[in-house]
């Protein structure tokens, strides 16, 4: 069994922007500048979001963050927006989900400037990916992307099974393994909640990418020898023993599991940095869009 290191290879691809971003700035060029907007303060959000802008003072670009009220109203956030689609300074920004509830998460999604939405979540961008034309992916399907590729593993021909299908994770993800791309070419069974038998599907699956945020769901007895299994959960579980108060747990009984497989990512320090990287090559690719 082999780790699907995500920490390791963030860390590569962050370097390889830095430099990027050296020689941006002795060009005389901009230095590329990433925004993130937070509403209210849910503890994990905040731990997302304060990564993000910790990753960008790695890699040498600006950011902005822009701290909202958990009541603020639908309006006033969509002007927020509107004002980072039309700074100049700014190339592009996320809007940190989940949003409250009095906040339509659609009207958001729309009201990003395709050309700034290095999250890859307006619709234009997700149509774009469908088409296979270029595009700001997704940043944790991108992740994903990146990880299988960097450590060459082979897709094509191979059965892959998604288990969730969000607009952010699952149901792109099963887009990107059936393309006709290096890493792709799957034949892709995207389950969810309303999958019968979903054991006879990941039974037989060649990779598994488990994407539904219940905690150490796919078990030993899911999946067969051999299998590639890329976990994108993150459920925080209460654990007293821990300075936090919390631990966090993968929707993968990595126990069981890890043994049959040939590859894996754990959780944490596999799918999450990877997502963090891909916001800072769709940022990058936002200046170079210019
Ligand atoms: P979501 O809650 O939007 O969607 C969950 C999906 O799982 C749904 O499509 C649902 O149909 C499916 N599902 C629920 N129960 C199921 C079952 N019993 N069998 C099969 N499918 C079932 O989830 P999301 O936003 O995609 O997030 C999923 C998990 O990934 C969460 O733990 C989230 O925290 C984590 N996440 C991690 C990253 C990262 O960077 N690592 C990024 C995004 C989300």
């Amino acid at each position: 069994m082999i780790l699907l290191d995500g920490k390791k290879t963030s860390n590569d691809i962050k370097d390889e922007i830095t430099i990027k971003v050296a020689e941006l700035k002795a060009q005389g060029k901009k230095t590329p500048h990433l925004a993130a907007i937070i509403v209210g303060n849910n503890g994990a959000s905040v731990t997302y979001v304060n990564a993000k802008v910790k990753a960008c003072e790695k890699v040498g670009f600006e950011s902005t963050l822009v701290q909202l009220s958990e009541d603020i109203s639908e309006d006033d956030l969509l002007a927020k927006i509107e004002k980072l689609n039309n700074d100049d300074a700014i190339d592009g920004f996320i809007v940190q989900l989940p949003l409250p509830k009095h906040i339509d998460e659609h009207k958001v999604t729309l009201a990003v400037s395709p050309a700034k939405d290095v999250d890859g979540f307006h619709p234009e961008n997700l149509g774009r990916m469908v088409l296979s034309l270029p595009t700001f992916l997704p940043a944790t399907p991108y992740g994903i992307v990146q990880l299988l590729d960097r450590y060459n593993i082979e897709t094509s021909g191979k059965d892959c099974v998604v288990i969730g299908r969000s607009h952010i994770v699952g149901s792109p993800m099963s887009i990107l393994m059936a393309r006709n791309t290096k890493v792709g070419n799957c034949t892709v069974t995207l389950t969810h909640s309303r999958t019968k038998n979903l054991i006879e599907y990941t039974k037989k699956a060649d990779i598994i990418i488990v994407a539904l945020g219940v905690p150490e769901f796919l078990t030993g007895e899911m999946v067969k020898d051999g299998v590639v299994v890329v976990d994108v959960g993150i459920t925080r579980v209460e654990d007293a023993s821990k300075k936090s108060g919390f631990r966090l747990l993968g929707d993968v009984k990595f126990d069981e599991v890890a043994p049959k497989c040939s590859y894996i990512t754990p959780v944490p320090g596999g799918v999450g940095p990877m997502t963090i990287a891909s916001l800072m090559m769709n940022t990058l690719q936002a200046v170079e869009n210019k």
